[in-house]
C-alpha cells in the first residue's frame, strides 16, 4: 500500500508500434487529461538484455502468458497445438516471451513514470485489454489497434498492442527502479491538484 494514495506510481512503456505510428502524444494526452501526472519521460532503444530483465522470468508468469494465449485460441475455435506445435502453457509462454523481446528491441521505446490516484489501475484501464481485438472502444488499444494472438502467433511474433503498463503497484515499483535512476523522477504539483482532488 503506497503511503500517499494521491501519488501511486506506474510505469508506461510505449512499444515500437506506438512510437512508429506517431501515438506518443495521443497516449500522454489521454493519461494527462484524466488527471494523472507524468513525472519521468525518456526515449530509448533497448537492448535484448534490458527487455529480458524487464519481463518476469518465473514459471508462474510465463505459464500465465501461455494460458492467456491458449484461451484466445479456444475463444476463436482454433487448435493451439496444431498452430504452435505444443499445447503446454509453459512452452507457449516461453515462445511468446522470446517474441516479445524481439518486438521490443525492433525500434525505439518511450518510457515514463505516471503518478496519481490509483495510477496502476487507471493507466491499465486507459490502455485496454492485452488483446487489441478484444479491447473496448474508448481505450487506446480499442481505438488504435486490432491485433490478436491467433494472428500474431501465425507470424511467430508478439502482439502489437501499443504500450505496456505495470499490472500491480509492486510490479510498478520494481519496473520504476529497473528503468529509472532516482534523479530522473521529478516531483512537482500540477495546477489542477488543488481543484480535482
Ligand atoms: P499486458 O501487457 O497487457 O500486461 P501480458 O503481461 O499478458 O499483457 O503480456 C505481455 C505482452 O506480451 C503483451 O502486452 C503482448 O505484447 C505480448 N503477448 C501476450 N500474449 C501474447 C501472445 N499470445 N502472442 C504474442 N504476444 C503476446
Amino acid at each position: 500500500m503506497p503511503t500517499n494514495l494521491k501519488a501511486e506510481k506506474t510505469v508506461v512503456i510505449i512499444k515500437p508500434d506506438g512510437v512508429k505510428r506517431g501515438l506518443v502524444g495521443e497516449i500522454f494526452s489521454r493519461i494527462e487529461r484524466r488527471g494523472l501526472k507524468v513525472i519521468a519521460l525518456q526515449m530509448i532503444w533497448a537492448t535484448k538484455n534490458q527487455i529480458d530483465g524487464h519481463y518476469p522470468k518465473d514459471d508462474s508468469w510465463i505459464k500465465r502468458l501461455g494460458e492467456k494465449t491458449l484461451n484466445n485460441y479456444k475463444n476463436y475455435g482454433l487448435d493451439a497445438k496444431k498452430e504452435l506445435g505444443t499445447g503446454d502453457p509453459l512452452k507457449i509462454g516461453q515462445m511468446v516471451r522470446g517474441w516479445l523481446i524481439d518486438y521490443l528491441t525492433s525500434g525505439p521505446l518511450v518510457k515514463a513514470v505516471i503518478s496519481g490516484i490509483h495510477a496502476v489501475d487507471m493507466v491499465r484501464k486507459i490502455a485496454g485489454a492485452t488483446m487489441p481485438a478484444q479491447a473496448e472502444m474508448g481505450t487506446l488499444r480499442g481505438d488504435f489497434s486490432v491485433d490478436d494472438a491467433t494472428v500474431a502467433n501465425k507470424d511467430k511474433r508478439a502482439i502489437h498492442n501499443i504500450l505496456h503498463a505495470s499490472e500491480t503497484p509492486e510490479e510498478a515499483e520494481h519496473e520504476l527502479q529497473y528503468w529509472f535512476a532516482p534523479e530522473e523522477i521529478h516531483d512537482y504539483r500540477r495546477a489542477e491538484e488543488d481543484i480535482m482532488f
